[in-house]
């Protein structure tokens, strides 16, 4: 079986890091990020989605990159305490016909995510936890995924829909 550490330790481009849009900070992620000092306006920012206010963490200066990320040591400086988005990515959620669906990016050529059931799951009690289900809108940002697939600037594969969420449709 292909294992998570295995894709990612062999990516070379960690474009999830230097290269994504801002990771969104949920309540949950605040805390932790609080709890090591790393919640100031240096790290975090307001951005609006759909007309709502949410946290998300900055950029450095002028580049695409995320604010902690450790450029010499090629890793996230707040890897045990980074946001649900983070640890979700590459899985993402987004609305396709009207339902969250997982999708997937293929952000690495030798992706192959046939094992993703079970770490899907365990995301989706993750969410439970840290009330990303409250506020599915957001995380989603609710804009329906263009189709088809390859009109988007990274490729993706849709898994199935989400669990367990309070749908609003
Ligand atoms: S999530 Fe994707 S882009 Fe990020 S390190 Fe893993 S394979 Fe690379
Ligand atoms: S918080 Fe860490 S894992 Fe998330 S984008 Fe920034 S460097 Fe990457």
């Amino acid at each position: 079986m292909i294992s998570f550490t295995k894709l990612c330790g062999s990516c070379q481009h960690q474009g999830c890091c230097t290269n994504s849009s801002v990771p969104l900070v949920f309540l949950h992620d605040l805390s932790g990020l609080k709890s090591i000092g790393k919640s100031g306006s240096e790290y975090l920012q307001e951005v609006t989605i759909k007309n709502k206010k949410v946290l998300a963490v900055k950029k450095k200066n002028n580049s695409n990159v995320c604010v902690f990320w450790d450029e010499s040591k090629k890793m996230c400086s707040v890897y045990e305490n980074r946001p649900f988005d983070c640890r979700a990515y590459p899985f993402d959620i987004r609305l396709i016909h009207g339902k969250y669906h997982w999708i997937v990016y293929s952000c690495n050529p030798d992706s192959d995510w046939q094992w993703s059931e079970n770490y899907l799951q365990s995301l989706e009690k993750d969410m439970e936890l840290n009330g990303v289900y409250d506020d599915m809108e957001t995380f989603a940002n609710n804009t329906e995924l263009i189709l088809p697939q390859e009109s988007q600037k990274t490729p993706f594969i849709i898994l199935r829909e989400v669990k367990n969420h309070k749908s609003k449709f």
